[in-house]
């Protein structure tokens, strides 16, 4: 047994069909009576019935999130939070709801309960990602960290299958990188493990079933579990790949995890054996990059960063970012190497170390 050190984050997390019931009774145990309810423009509609829902004790509605949580839009909630003086925040939606929950939160200090419509899994930490002119920076605070998560199944029913399987191959990526982390420890990895099995059988049911109860509630459990793989163990080369991709080139959150997994994985396995037989185990395979590859083919996931709005001469430039600031990774990160990932993972090829 390697040596370790564990911490959990303090969240109350609350799972099941209908538990949008509770959120009343999670915000009076919360001690609040003046809630300012988060949201996205596409659930303007699923955010009034919460209103509605909620009766008094809700002071205002804010439909503006977006991704990667420009700065300028938490300024604004942040005004209505204060005008409004609301004592809690209840952040309905994918993550750039909830990102926008916790910017609000580190301005305000406020507490956050977050109610997650997609599987991206930001609920689970205490990071925030945000944009200010064209350039991303994270952090890492306590008052970002939700202090409640209720995952109800019956909102994810709507999210749409291509959402739905990029949300999740989104989770998925967290788990495989908390596997081979500088700082894994044996939880986070039975964690990541279960998270990634989860999910990996949920995504094809979801595919041809995409209102089946029982298929998203498993999702929405592995979506939780991998949540939990990103805010315990650090990240590495897929995680700052998609970063500078995401910051620097506008590439779509999601989509762009679900292209570069499989190449990410392949690219560390050969020093990560004891990771990628974890991830090989959980996907009932051989080869985890092939694997994850092969899963992200058979339901209907992009493949390529060229379809994805990736230009093939931002490659030099991408890996020239990489370079730059590298985050610790199982596999010596060279400018050859990165280049070849990248441009596999930009025609859309089958992956390889
Ligand atoms: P998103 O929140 O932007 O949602 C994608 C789209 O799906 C939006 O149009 C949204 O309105 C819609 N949608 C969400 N739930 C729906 C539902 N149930 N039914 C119908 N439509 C629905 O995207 P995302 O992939 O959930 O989150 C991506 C963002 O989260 C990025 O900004 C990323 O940086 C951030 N993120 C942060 C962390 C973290 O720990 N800080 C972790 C993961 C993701």
């Amino acid at each position: 047994m390697e040596d370790f050190i564990y911490e959990s984050l303090p969240t109350r997390v609350v799972f099941g069909d209908g538990k949008l019931s509770t959120l009343s009774d999670e915000i009076n145990r919360l001690g609040a009576s003046r809630v300012l309810i988060l949201s996205a423009p596409h659930q303007t509609e699923m955010a009034h019935g919460l209103v509605n829902h909620l009766e008094g004790c809700c002071v205002g509605l804010f439909t503006e999130a977006a991704m990667h949580t420009p700065v300028d839009v938490t300024e604004k909630a942040v005004r209505l939070a204060n005008d409004v003086k609301a004592d809690a925040l209840v952040s309905f939606g994918g993550g750039s709801t909830v990102g926008l929950g916790k910017a609000v939160a580190l301005h305000t200090g406020l507490p956050q309960i977050a109610i997650p419509t997609t599987y991206a899994g930001s609920e689970m930490t205490d990071i925030l990602g945000q944009t200010e002119h064209g350039v991303k920076t994270t952090l890492r605070h306590p008052l970002v960290q939700p202090k409640v998560v209720i995952y109800d199944v019956s909102l994810t029913l709507s999210l749409p299958v291509a959402v739905s399987v990029n949300s999740g191959l989104n989770a998925m990526a967290h788990a495989v990188e908390a596997l081979y982390a500088l700082d894994r420890n044996p939880v986070v990895s039975l964690v990541a493990e279960e998270g990634i099995r989860a999910l990996s059988e949920a995504l094809p049911l979801i595919v041809s079933q995409p209102r089946d109860n029982q298929s998203r509630n498993q999702a929405q459990y592995g979506a939780w579990l991998c949540g939990i793989c990103l805010g315990s163990a650090g990240m590495a080369l897929h995680h700052k790949l998609c970063h500078v991709l995401g910051g620097s080139f506008n590439l779509p959150h999601a989509e762009m995890h679900a292209v570069l997994l499989p190449h990410t994985a392949a690219y560390n396995a050969p020093c990560a054996p004891q990771a990628m037989l974890r991830v090989a185990r959980a996907l009932k395979a051989q080869d985890a990059g092939m694997a994850l590859w092969q899963l992200a083919h058979s339901v209907g996931a992009p493949m390529a960063l060229k379809d994805i709005g990736m230009s093939q001469r931002d490659i030099d430039s991408a890996v020239t970012l990489v370079m730059q600031k590298p985050y610790w990774n199982p596999r010596r990160i060279t400018y050859e190497g990165i280049r070849y990932l990248l441009s596999r993972a930009w025609a859309g090829e089958p992956p390889q170390p």
